[in-house]
């Protein structure tokens, strides 16, 4: 279908829930994808932080392919290999000792938050169940996450919305202090908060939190949707930070971009949710979990984790003397393979020029600008990537 076609019956028959770029993206290969009309475009977006081993990476195709062709779902009512296996890595690699799978990030917080309420309730009775999320933090669309989610701009003519959340400053252990109490089950929070505009969070907050949230029997919860999965060079964003959570819910990237999410907690925790307490008919399906048992492997085994420091670093340290050279640029900010760049300007209009110049960025608010590339991003798409915003910025 012509590019144009294609944007008509999409204007007449989906529900206009985006804004689209003005191109039809047909294939992809490493970091690079092509349009309907064979344009290339260096791709840093990475389908928001999802294509962790970048398009068609072999490993990631082949383990798709022969899942699909022995064995694509079957329900949860029978044991499937791929599962326990991505269970087992996961597990194996973090604070957890237990994993539920779900499919996408919103699904696994609200897995992540029901766990909170139903651990709560066993252990001190009903009244306990409030969670305290962050101002400008985001964890996903449906009802209960647009609630957990401290941005007006997603609730708005949405409610009623859901009881028992409240929502505390970013980095602010008085505010915490202040709102915490016997009713509060949880505090959830992403290390690095990305879609609110790449804010990361200061060790001594996490450090003070998680002492608090241990003192109180209050549930810390890591939504590390977008921050997991090796985006900031380690395979989780805590293991820099810190300090361990309770509960971690995982999405995004951890399908390499077959939908997949997962909510990981300690046996202590975990053992609050009893057989038929939680439940999804597509959760863990073996052709999901066989993605993410390859992107595991490509990361791990492969050593794509490997180069996500040296990557990230040399990326910050790209964007940092961009910034020297621009007025523009305000704040350069993030971990690893997950910057932000503060503008002065609208973050929109640079998007659009990029485009143009066949470089894809995505912005994070209105004046920040996310790089979040594939994790086999080379230094020489990266030196594209600045000449690009030098071009841009220069006009
Ligand atoms: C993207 C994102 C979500 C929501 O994930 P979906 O798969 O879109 O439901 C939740 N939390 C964080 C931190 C995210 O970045």
């Amino acid at each position: 279908m012509p590019t144009q076609d294609l944007k008509d019956n999409a204007a007449r028959y989906l529900m206009q829930t985006y804004t689209r770029q003005p191109i039809s993206i047909v294939r992809g290969r490493g970091a690079k994808v092509y349009d309907m009309e064979g344009r290339e475009y260096l791709d840093f977006v990475g389908g928001i932080a999802v294509n962790l081993l970048g398009h068609g990476h072999p490993d990631l195709v082949q383990a798709i392919q022969q899942q699909a062709a022995q064995l694509i779902h079957v329900s949860n009512l029978y044991y499937t290999e791929p599962q326990v296996t991505l269970a087992k890595i996961l597990v194996e690699h973090s604070f957890a000792d237990r994993a539920f799978f779900c499919n996408s990030g919103a699904e696994a917080n609200e897995a992540a938050i029901k766990l909170a309420r139903r651990y709560a309730h066993m252990k001190y009775g009903e009244s306990r169940f409030e969670i305290i999320t962050m101002k400008n933090s985001f964890h996903g669309r449906t009802l209960a996450m647009i609630t957990a989610t401290g941005q007006d701009k997603v609730q708005k003519g949405f409610e009623p919305l859901m009881p028992g959340f409240s929502y505390a400053p970013f980095n602010d252990m008085a505010a915490i202090e202040a709102m915490a109490g016997e009713r509060t089950a949880g505090i959830m929070l992403e290390p690095v908060q990305g879609e609110g505009g790449v804010h990361v969070a200061g060790r001594e907050y996490l450090t003070r939190l998680r002492e608090f949230c241990t003192t109180h029997d209050i549930l810390l919860i890591f939504d590390e949707v977008q921050t997991g999965m090796g985006r900031t060079g380690t395979l989780f964003a805590y293991e820099q930070l810190g300090v361990a959570p309770d509960i971690m819910t995982l999405a995004k990237g951890l399908g390499g971009g077959v939908p997949i999410g997962a909510c990981l907690a300690k046996e202590s925790v975990a053992s609050a949710f009893s057989a038929g307490a939680h439940a999804s008919t597509f959760g863990g399906n073996p052709l999901a979990c066989a993605a993410a048992v390859a992107v595991c492997g490509a990361l791990l085994e492969g050593h794509v984790l490997d180069r996500v420091k040296p990557m990230g670093d040399y990326l910050a340290n790209a964007l940092t003397e961009c910034k020297a050279r621009h007025h523009v640029v305000r704040d350069i900010r993030g971990i690893g393979l997950l910057q932000g760049m503060e503008l002065d300007i609208d973050a929109k209009t640079v998007v659009a020029e990029a485009l143009s110049r066949g470089v894809l960025i995505n912005a994070a608010g209105e004046r920040v600008l996310r790089f979040v590339p594939p994790l086999v991003i080379t230094t020489q798409e990266i030196d594209q990537l600045i000449d690009t915003l030098d071009a841009i910025f220069t006009r």
